[in-house]
């Protein structure tokens, strides 16, 4: 594990303990500040930069969503549901995904993280961005699904893009990472790479291993999907073997990596059998790699374990330091009875996943990965208006006695290097991975013209075309 000091900010919200989505969903947003109250407990809040989002904007969140939808979704209230019959319907608004009270004031906390998170990163002003209110990758386009109303993921992601040329995005969370796999399916320029349950009618029914992304994306979309059981060990063996070929092969410029906790033993809706060390590992090694960091949350139903995983994640990220069994005292205390111990432990499920079936389906990612052709790291091209970059609030609550605080001059010192990432070239061409071949001429997806990025009309089709593959698909699964 790589211990060395990196600049972290961390993301936080005191709103966030205001939504409920109903008294018994599963999804409970109050898992968030019972982690941060762990991470205070723990004294974290003095090693990391504390930001409260800005809530993004409409005009933000339409980048990837359709205007009907979010004109909906801003609009929309438990009061005056009712009157929006059809919309309800079209938007796919139901039990899962509920109008609450606040839907998109939580929203906009959510998605102004992770796209404030990515600007950081843009700007070299942090090595790694923590945001356990995002990582909400269900939501599509047009549509809300599985908990999620506003893809915070794919809104970070096209942030990112405007610095970085290639953007891997890792999703941990037991669930196919189906919502930001779609959006990037047919760009050669962000690789979806999503560990989950898949088969017997789990949610949301996608991610098998030959779902490869298309045209100039395919291969570019890599799934691993799995059996109930999943224990701590072959999770992270698969996982560090994965992640290590794409480093090679794809070379990322930036990491986005969403934590879903319902891979967690003992969780509300997932079936996996991971506890905290091995979810641990997977985030650890993905920052051994020292690429600018965007880190998410996700998914996780079993409460108190959420909050004990993230706080452990959050150190692990610092510095690598790992924290002391005992939970620290703090507000909500008399979740984690009767032990009050950090740590859980794993339970006696079967795992069944065969190394075997393990080991083919590797080899099968592996000889995909192989023949990646390259898109070039960013030339001289006019780049978009950042946004709210210079409204990004400092959090002195949680900052108060912070003595790591970095100050403007340490931020702005390396504003000019932005894109330049010696180190990550240097790495790689000592370790001569791979012959890199390099495209010249590539499409992106921003036009510098509207300042807007765009799904081109293929993308688009192509995105109704899956939606209604998947719509079939999970008839068929009922
Ligand atoms: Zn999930």
């Amino acid at each position: 594990m790589s211990k060395q000091k990196k600049r972290v900010t961390f993301y936080y919200h005191d709103d966030l303990e205001t939504y409920i989505y109903y008294h018994d969903h599963p999804m409970k947003p109050f898992r968030i500040p019972m982690t941060n109250e762990l991470i205070k407990g723990y004294n974290l809040t003095k090693k990391m930069k504390i930001l409260r989002p800005s809530r993004s904007s409409v005009e933000q969140i339409t980048r990837f969503h359709t205007d009907e939808y979010i004109n909906f979704l801003s609009k929309a209230t438990p009061n005056n549901i009712e009157d929006f019959h059809t919309q309800r319907l079209r938007f796919n608004v139901g039990e899962d995904t509920p109008i609450f009270e606040g839907v998109f004031d939580f929203c906009q906390i959510s998605a102004g993280g992770s796209i404030g998170g990515a600007v950081l990163l843009n700007h070299n002003k942090t090595d790694i961005a923590i945001n356990w209110a995002g990582g909400l990758h269900h939501a599509k386009r047009g549509e809300c699904s599985g908990f999620c109303y506003v893809n915070d993921i794919v809104l970070g992601i096209l942030e990112l893009l405007k610095y970085h040329q290639r953007v891997l995005y890792i999703d941990i969370d037991i669930h196919h990472g189906d919502g930001v796999e779609e959006a990037f399916y047919t760009t050669d320029r962000v690789m979806t790479c999503s560990f989950h349950k898949y088969g017997n009618g789990f949610f949301p029914g996608t991610g098998q291993i030959d779902d490869l992304g298309h045209g100039k994306g395919k291969s570019y979309s890599v799934n691993f999907p799995m059996d109930e059981g999943m224990d701590d060990k072959s999770y992270v063996e698969y996982f560090k073997k994965t992640i290590d070929a794409i480093m090679a092969f794809f070379q990322p410029n930036a990491v986005v990596i969403q934590c879903g906790a319902d891979s967690l033993t003992g969780d509300r809706l997932g079936c996996f059998n991971l506890t905290l060390k091995g979810h641990g590992e997977c985030v650890s090694h993905v920052r051994s790699f020292n690429t600018p960091l965007l880190v998410l949350g996700g998914g996780g139903y079993t409460i108190r374990n959420v909050s004990r995983c993230w706080a452990y994640e959050t150190s692990l990220l610092i510095d690598g330091y790992k924290l002391p069994n005992e939970l620290p005292t703090n507000k909500y205390q008399y979740y984690y009875s009767p032990d009050y111990q950090l740590n859980i432990q794993s339970s006696y499920m079967k795992n069944l996943n065969s190394k075997k079936s393990l080991h083919d389906k590797y080899i099968e990612i592996y000889e995909n990965l192989r023949n990646l052709t390259l898109v070039p790291s960013v030339g001289e091209r006019t780049r978009p208006i950042d946004f709210n970059f210079e409204k990004q609030d400092f959090d002195e609550n949680y900052q108060k006695e912070s003595d790591l605080r970095f100050t403007e001059k340490d931020l702005d010192q390396n504003v000019e290097k932005i894109n330049e990432f010696y180190e990550l070239d240097q790495y790689f061409n000592n370790k001569q991975f791979v012959n890199h071949t390099k495209i010249q001429d590539f499409n992106s997806l921003f036009n510098p013209n509207t300042d807007q990025f765009f799904f081109n009309n293929d993308n688009l089709n192509l995105s109704d075309e899956i939606n209604q593959i998947q719509k079939k698909k999970r008839k068929n699964d009922k």
